[in-house]
């Protein structure tokens, strides 16, 4: 029987973890905070997962939450007009066609974890470093990093070709809130876009306390959106939140008179580059790890895109180790592995960087005419789901063109 360790228990290690173990593997995860830990801990992330990665977790049989979580059911895009507060010079939606659902990863997690065990699988709870993992891989087939931000995965080199940015992009926060006034008509991701500021997205969720909101600020750094390093308290994070809204989103803040924090762990702020990494590393013996998620692929959450493209590298990396059967997990099957990933993965990665930038006049068009052309909207909608859909005509002035030429003679 192959013998695999995985560090990191989160979206993307676990995923593989409970596949291989389905299939009769031996699996070890190597995490370094308790299902208690995490279910008791911060929040992490506003994880909101659109329908080929929800298929992705349920095609593993590991989708305990939708029947509980309220669903997301459309994008709504908005840009504020700049100096007549209270109007919106972009004002659109779209619906998805399969619903997103964004499961708290102090729920999933825990759960998971919990799954895990009851399969069988081997459950270390330690902090991994070098000497461990040197361990792991004389003890054992193939060893994964999937540390997501951890400092571990550092020792993965950085891709300098294929990450642009090499600061943060955005000041970052989270707050998740209930008594939140629901859309109209039907749920939906509110992307706020106020340029020069930041973006500012909410849509519902599931967390440890019941349905909630999830409110995910991005601000652009030096402006009044990077404002939470004198916070000092929950109430303080809930009234900054809302104190942005009353500033310049009303519309939003409309929504929000009555909400309040689901717990005092329902915080967040901080920030990172957006970083790929080269994705095989080399252990003092001469021994190979291989990169896994986040860990070697991070993305700002600008787009939402983390947990999806966790899910969909797990789903890879599955794959591509049932199909391996017994022969040696060297180098170029781990290249080969994240290159396949990375075939998916580079449009995630390209659109994700594009939208950190100011955007440009013909993705601007396409923005605006999206009020008028449902289908435009339809389509912007869904390609939260599957990013490659933006390509070529979201990144090619040319293209966008002939696109909504097109769409208009229709
Ligand atoms: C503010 C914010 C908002 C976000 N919103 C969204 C969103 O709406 N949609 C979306 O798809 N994504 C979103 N994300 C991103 C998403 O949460 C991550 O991309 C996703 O969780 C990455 O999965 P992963 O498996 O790579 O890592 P993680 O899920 O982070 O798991 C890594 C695990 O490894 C453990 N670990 C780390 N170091 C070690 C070590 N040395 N030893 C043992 N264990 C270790 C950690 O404790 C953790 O459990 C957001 C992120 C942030 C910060």
């Amino acid at each position: 029987m192959r013998k695999i360790t995985i560090i990191g228990g989160g979206q993307s290690g676990l995923m593989v973890a409970l596949g291989l173990l389905k299939k009769g593997y031996q699996v070890r995860v190597v995490q370094n905070r308790t299902a208690e830990d995490i279910a008791n801990g911060r929040i992490m992330s506003s994880q909101c997962m659109f329908g080929d990665s929800v298929q992705a977790e349920r095609d593993l049989g590991i989708d305990f939450w939708t029947e509980l979580c309220p669903p997301v059911e459309g994008i709504a895009f908005t840009v504020p007009h700049p100096e007549q507060t209270g109007e919106k010079v972009i004002d659109w939606v779209g619906r998805l066609d399969r619903n997103a659902f964004a499961v708290d990863q102090r729920v999933k997690f825990p759960g998971w974890l919990a799954e895990f065990e009851r399969l069988g699988g081997r459950l270390v709870i330690k902090e991994a470093g070098i000497n461990d993992m040197e361990m792991y891989a004389r003890e054992d087939d193939l060893v994964i990093v999937a540390s997501g931000k951890g400092e571990i995965g550092r020792m993965f080199e950085r891709d300098t070709d294929k990450s642009p940015y090499d600061k943060p992009q955005r000041a970052l926060a989270l707050t998740y809130v209930t008594g939140m006034v629901p859309r109209p008509e039907h749920s939906a991701v509110n992307f706020n876009l106020i340029p020069g500021v930041g973006e500012y997205f909410v849509f519902p969720g599931l967390t440890t306390t019941g349905p909630c909101h999830m409110m995910v600020f991005e601000g652009v750094p030096g402006g009044p959106m990077d404002c939470w390093n004198d916070i000092k308290s929950p109430d303080q994070h809930l009234a900054k939140s809302k104190e942005i809204l009353d500033t310049f989103l009303p519309w939003e803040a409309a929504r929000c008179r009555d909400v309040e924090l689901t717990d005092d762990n329902g915080i967040l702020a901080g920030r990172f580059p957006p970083t790929v990494r080269k994705p095989v590393a080399t252990l003092p013996s001469g021994a190979l790890v291989l990169g896994l998620g986040d860990a070697v692929c991070l993305n700002d959450p600008i787009t939402g895109q983390g947990s999806n493209n966790a899910a969909k590298a797990a789903r890879v990396y599955l794959n591509r180790i049932l199909d391996h059967g017994d022969r040696p997990f060297d180098a170029a099957w781990m290249q080969g592995t994240f290159d396949a990933y990375w075939d998916y993965a580079q449009w995630v990665v390209g659109w994700t960087n594009a939208m950190l930038a100011p955007p440009p006049p013909h993705v601007l068009e396409i923005m605006g005419n999206a009020g008028a052309i449902p289908k435009l909207a339809h389509r912007m909608a869904n390609g939260f789901d599957d990013p490659r859909d933006f390509f070529p005509w979201f990144a090619d002035p040319d293209a966008a063109q002939a696109y909504l030429t097109e769409l208009k003679a229709a």
